[in-house]
Order: C-alpha cells, then sequence, then structure tokens
C-alpha cells in the first residue's frame, strides 16, 4: 500500500495588481499532479528550474495550501486537517532542506538544533530526549559528543547530516528532500546520498526527492517523474527511463546529461526557445511550441498521462497512443 498518494494535485497562485489587489491572472505552478510512493521507495521528482517539482514538495508537506486535489498519507486524506490532527501529520512527513547553510540556527547547539521537533512534537523527559539526539547522531555518523558544538563548527556535510539527524528526530514515514546535496561539493554529494539510501533501507523511509540533477537521480531513485509546465510529462522506473526515454522533453533532458564516463558522447537534443510562462501555457500540448516532433494534434489536444507500454510507465504524448 502506498505511504504517500496525491491525485489531481493543484496550486495556481494568483497574480494581483493595483490598489484594491484585483486578481489579474494565475500562475499554474502545479496543475494536475498525481503520484505515489511506497515504502522504502524513492520517487525523484526532475525538471527546469520553475517546472513546480519544488512546489509539489511543498504541498505535499502542506507548507502552502492546495488550489485543488488530494494528498493521502497512508491512506488518510491530510488537505482538510483541523490544527490538532496537523500535529499528527507533520510526524509522519518531514523535510530536508537544500542549503544546509542556511537552514540550521547558528545561535542553537547541534543538540538543541536536532532535539526541536522532540521539544515541539514529542512527550518524552529530557534525558529520554538526549538519549534519542545522541542515537540520531550515530545513525547519520556523527559523534555524540558533537551534540555541544554550534553549527559553523561543522563541515557542508556535516551539516546536511545534521538536517537529516532533525528529520529523522520523530521516525516519520516519508522524508521530502528539495535538492538536498545541489549545495554540497561534487565529493560530498555521494556520501550524503549513500546515507540516505542506507536510512531507507534500514527504517523504510519514502522518500520524495526533488532536483533538477539527473546524475544524482539516478544514483538515488526508484522511480522518476519528469514534469515540465506544472505536469507529470513521464513517471518510469529509472532503468527503463534513462534506457529508453519516450517523451521528447525527457529525451532532451537524458540528452543534455553529463555522462559518467567523460570519453563517452552521446547526441544532444538541443531544445529551440525557452519554458513558456506557467502564467499562459501553451494550448493543447505544453511542450508543443519546443518540441522538434510536434503536429497538428498537438496545437489543440492536450495530451493525458496514460501507460504506454507493458513496463508501467506513464507517458503524456500523442505519439505513444
Ligand atoms: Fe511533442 Fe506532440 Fe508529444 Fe507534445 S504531444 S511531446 S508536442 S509530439
Amino acid at each position: 500500500m502506498p505511504v504517500l498518494e496525491v491525485e489531481n494535485l493543484k496550486k495556481h497562485f494568483p497574480v494581483q495588481r493595483g490598489l484594491l489587489r484585483r486578481t489579474v491572472a494565475k500562475v499554474k505552478a502545479v496543475d494536475g499532479v498525481s503520484f505515489s510512493i511506497r515504502p522504502g521507495e524513492t520517487l525523484c521528482l526532475v525538471g527546469e528550474s520553475g517546472c513546480g517539482k519544488s512546489t509539489v514538495g511543498k504541498l505535499a508537506l502542506r507548507l502552502i495550501e492546495p488550489t485543488e486535489g488530494s494528498i493521502r498519507i497512508g491512506g488518510e486524506e491530510v488537505t482538510r486537517l483541523s490544527g490538532g490532527e496537523m500535529r499528527a501529520y507533520r510526524r509522519r512527513i518531514q523535510m530536508v532542506f537544500q542549503d544546509p547553510y542556511a537552514s540550521l540556527n547558528p545561535r542553537l547547539k547541534a543538540g538543541q538544533i536536532v532535539g526541536e521537533p522532540l521539544e515541539n512534537y514529542s512527550d518524552a523527559s529530557g534525558s529520554e530526549q538526549e538519549q534519542t539526539i545522541a542515537a540520531l547522531f550515530e545513525k547519520v555518523g556523527l559523534r555524540p559528543d558533537a551534540m555541544r558544538r554550534y553549527p559553523f563548527e561543522f563541515s557542508g556535510g556535516q551539516r546536511q547530516r545534521l538536517g537529516i539527524a532533525r528529520a529523522l528526530a520523530l521516525n516519520p514515514a516519508v522524508i521530502v528532500a528539495d535538492e538536498p546535496v545541489s549545495a554540497l561539493d561534487v565529493s560530498v554529494q555521494a556520501q550524503v546520498l549513500n546515507l540516505l539510501m542506507d536510512l531507507q533501507e534500514e527504517l523504510g523511509l519514502a522518500y520524495l526527492f526533488v532536483s533538477h540533477d539527473l546524475g544524482v537521480v539516478e544514483h538515488i531513485g526508484h522511480r522518476i517523474a519528469v514534469m515540465y509546465l506544472g505536469q507529470i510529462v513521464e513517471l518510469a522506473d529509472k532503468d527503463a527511463l534513462f534506457a529508453d526515454p519516450q517523451h521528447p522533453y525527457t529525451q532532451a533532458l537524458i540528452s543534455a546529461a553529463p555522462l559518467p564516463d567523460p570519453r563517452a558522447r552521446r547526441e544532444r537534443i538541443v531544445l529551440e526557445g525557452d519554458v513558456p510562462s506557467p502564467m499562459r501555457p501553451p494550448s493543447g500540448c505544453r511542450f508543443h511550441t519546443r518540441c522538434p516532433f510536434s503536429f497538428d494534434r498537438c496545437f489543440v489536444e492536450e495530451p493525458r498521462l496514460k501507460p504506454s507500454r507493458e513496463d508501467g510507465r506513464l507517458v503524456a504524448c500523442h505519439l505513444r497512443d
């Protein structure tokens, strides 16, 4: 059974102008996104900046309210939870932030930072909390005596380990990780990704992993959802997606990603034009203004995300009908 299910999720931000703050347009940041994640699984959301992937993460965490759609965790609808019920929800879904330099309060000691969620959400006594915090430090590969140090005394990778320990403090079922290694040196990125993978195996965590970096996604993902202008255009198992991308946008993204072997070459598909504004997405297929294969139907009819092959992948493209 999926631990997180998202159905037809939408977030339209109003654009307001004038003294009376009249709504003159809407930015369709997320426009009908559906997926589910099983325990122990990593679903990666990828796409160019502005495609809506981070907004999906914020919606799942309920940091912002959806315009429409459903979010279920453990089968329970969470979009209508009240204040008290939200407390229980917050325990089940946690976040690892992008920038470990900006997300840790510099005035708090590391032990206080990791223990903050326990302070806010747990009834454990002070000494029980201290034991839990020490165990969390060990779980993420930090020595428990580091609890008394301040964030500036840690390296970037160690700070992200602190962020992960804090996310684990309440035993969540799901972690939303938004570009969690993009601020780190390449040499440290693999260590943090491997830590996340080890923790997933040990604790059965589900990850919603947001990234623009296909190399990172290939390392950590089980399934990949490719987003373009607020919608998923292809959702497939990682190996199938990288070996044989089906949507023209996925093909272009993968063709532009660096290969692990610098001597290897592949033909790069260069997309013409810029990403259109999410305020006025193109008619029909949103990708038609940049797609090298567009034809008459693409200008008028929006392709639905539907099964394209027996491998279970979903693709939104008329060519795959
Ligand atoms: Fe290209 Fe048409 Fe497929 Fe859209 S539906 S990706 S424009 S071929």
